[in-house]
């Protein structure tokens, strides 16, 4: 076995200096319950840092072993984490005018995120302690990094999630092997639950202490390395806990103590401002953190209500001379599209903060143009599909004819498509539009000129949505558009409902009465059915009955709201399948849930009907 003398660091309190054995606690203070710091003897990692070996061999997590505390190095369990891209982003150093802005691309670890550097010393911390299991809390991706490496240590994994955690860090955890509990409450009442679990049942506590906080040092050993042993001018990085921009500030700290580099980067620490703790801590020069008790961002990793690690962070930015920022969820989302437009980087949104922070400040001349600024770009975009796609359109879906393609191409729906991205909540009107000033507003809002058709199928649909008096924003107007640009709305409807009336309550069957042209017969029906939706179907199953030789199924059934409140539009998107077992999705939007889903049948059953 190899082992190191185990003298060379010591666990202690940030706030009351107690020091303890990491057999006693390796987590919080016994005393005062905060966060502990390692504390290094520096003359012994001097010692047995061999300068060669780290100026030649390549860029790992690994390589920077002596700065871990790790005794025994027969337990080290590794996926070969780090060595992630220092990505020079020659795109938006243009756009930005700053030439030399880089993106550290921690989405490119092993699961997908930074964190996997810090699980490499903490579970190697627990094989070395003799943990039997491990538990702990999180907002989805420690809970998919160190179920990876709790797979490898063939250790069993309990984690307990917040509801709501994004279903592709689910996915990824549960394949890991992990056990997941989804607790209905905060992160931080999944860490508290955490804590007396661990305790009760002896389990190993992972999470953002001490030894997490010392693997991820090795991103500040990286980035320094890849400017050719230099710190940036600003290192900008996202902030939840706090754990990973303290991590940060500590690994730049340790290698201007052995003189790696001589100068210190100003850390500017970024949130949502759904739940901006630390920021307004720091922006409000006070010393004390206040808890958010519901924080409210798409940022789920960064959705913390009370930062461990918060004191760390303000002292961080104290003494490198730093800043804060807070950034709405609306300019994130539209940021983590520009990254990925403009330099092929795909992140989640928490990603994204650093990037549209710096997007702030250079507006306001924050920035010199030679400034280097390094952006941590924390996550990998997979982990978090569906917050991208909530402001992409859906692609359109084109019959296999290339007269569609063709039509695709002339009304430049990829043009609508990026830009329909930005300011999505604005509301574009005061009065109702004539179709003229629509043609200009489209063209300035989107960039493209809708045809006559188009133009006049789009304004019968503002009506219908303003008669139902919902405000139209940009968000709606997209939608509606993309559904006149429909290929559907060129052919003729062979089924089509003109009205209909529905009585629903808490405990009778709904019942539903619907007036529909067939063919060219007008037909009127009646029907019960569980809900609203299903006695309007099954009216008009009734009244086509006879003449109807689709006979078509439902197989999925769903419903999304853009943004919040009920007064909000809802996209209905159903697919549905004939006798012959030809399948269709169609997709139809309206303030109102009913006459959105009618909508989406009534367009399932005509695509079906022209597809025979
Ligand atoms: C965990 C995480 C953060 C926040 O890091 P902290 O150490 O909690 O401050 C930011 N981004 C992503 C993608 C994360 O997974
Ligand atoms: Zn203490």
């Amino acid at each position: 076995m190899v082992t190191l003398n185990e003298n060379f660091y010591t666990l202690q309190c940030i706030n009351c200096k107690a020091e303890f054995d990491e057999h006693t606690t390796c987590t919080k203070c016994l005393k005062c319950g905060c966060s502990l710091d390692v504390i290094y003897n520096y003359d012994f990692i001097k010692q047995r840092l061999n300068l060669y070996a780290l100026k030649h061999s390549p860029i790992s997590a690994l390589k920077y072993l002596t700065f871990y505390p790790i005794i025994d190095l027969s337990k080290i369990i590794t996926l070969n984490e780090g060595g992630t891209p220092l990505h020079h982003c020659k795109n938006l150093s243009k756009k930005y005018k700053l030439n030399n802005l880089f993106i550290k691309n921690e989405g490119a670890n092993p699961t997908g995120v930074f964190k996997d550097r810090g699980t490499l010393v903490e579970i190697t911390k627990a094989q070395e302690m003799g943990a039997k299991a491990v538990c702990f809390a999180s907002t989805g991706n420690m809970a998919a990094s160190v179920a990876a490496y709790c797979t490898q240590a063939k250790l069993p994994c309990y984690v307990l999630v917040p509801e709501g955690t994004p279903i592709g860090k689910l996915a990824q955890t549960l394949s890991y092997g992990a056990r997941i509990i989804q607790v209905r409450g905060t992160y931080s009442q999944c860490s508290k639950l955490a804590e007396q679990m661990a305790k009760k049942h002896g389990f190993f506590l992972a999470g953002d202490y001490a030894f997490r906080l010392e693997g991820q040092k090795s991103q500040a050993y990286e980035i320094a390395e890849q400017l050719g042993w230099k710190a940036p001018d600003y290192l900008v990085c996202p902030v939840g806990v706090g754990t990973n921009i303290s991590a940060i500030w500590k690994g730049f700290s340790e290698l201007h103590k052995l003189d790696l580099i001589d100068k210190l980067p100003k850390i500017i620490a970024v949130q949502p401002d759904g739940c901006d703790v630390v920021v307004r801590a720091f922006n409000s020069k006070s010393k004390k953190l206040v808890e958010i008790e519901k924080p409210n961002t798409v940022c789920s990793a960064v959705a913390v209500s009370m930062p461990f690690d918060g004191m760390k962070v303000l002292k961080a930015l104290k003494d490198s001379g730093g800043c804060g920022v807070s950034i709405p969820d609306e300019e994130v989302l539209a940021i983590e599209q520009t990254l990925a437009r403009e330099e092929a980087i795909f992140v989640e949104p928490s990603g994204a903060l650093p990037l549209a922070a710096v997007a702030k400040l250079s507006e306001k001349g924050f920035f010199k143009k030679d400034d280097t600024i390094v952006c941590v770009a924390t996550g990998n975009g997979l982990k978090d599909p569906k917050s991208a796609v909530k402001i992409i359109p859906d692609p359109p879906t084109i019959d296999p004819e290339l007269s569609e393609v063709d039509n695709y191409l002339k009304y430049k729906l990829y043009q609508i498509q990026s830009e329909g991205v930005k300011n999505r909540s604005k509301i574009l009107w005061k009065k109702i539009p004539s179709e003229k000033d629509l043609k200009k507003i489209v063209h300035d809002e989107f960039g493209i000129n809708l045809s006559k058709a188009v133009l006049k199928g789009t304004t019968d649909s503002i009506k219908k949505f303003e008669t139902k008096g919902k405000k139209i924003n940009k968000q709606d107007i997209q939608n509606i558009i993309e559904e006149q640009l429909d290929e559907y709305n060129q052919k003729e409807k062979h089924l089509k409902i003109i009205d209909f009336e529905v009585k629903t309550s808490k405990y009778k069957e709904a019942e539903a009465s619907i007036k529909l042209s067939y063919g060219n017969k007008i037909l009127i029906e009646q029907a019960k059915g569980v809900g609203a939706v299903d006695a309007i179907i099954s009216a008009l199953k009734k009244a086509i009955k006879g003449h109807d030789k689709l006979e078509i199924k439902l197989i999925d059934y769903n419903v999304e709201i853009f943004t919040g409140g009920v007064e909000a539009a809802v996209k209905v998107v159903m697919t549905a399948i004939d006798k012959n077992g030809n399948r269709i999705i169609a997709q139809a939007t309206s303030p109102d849930v009913i006459v959105a889903s009618v909508s989406a049948f009534e367009k399932c059953y005509n695509f079906l009907y022209h597809r025979k």
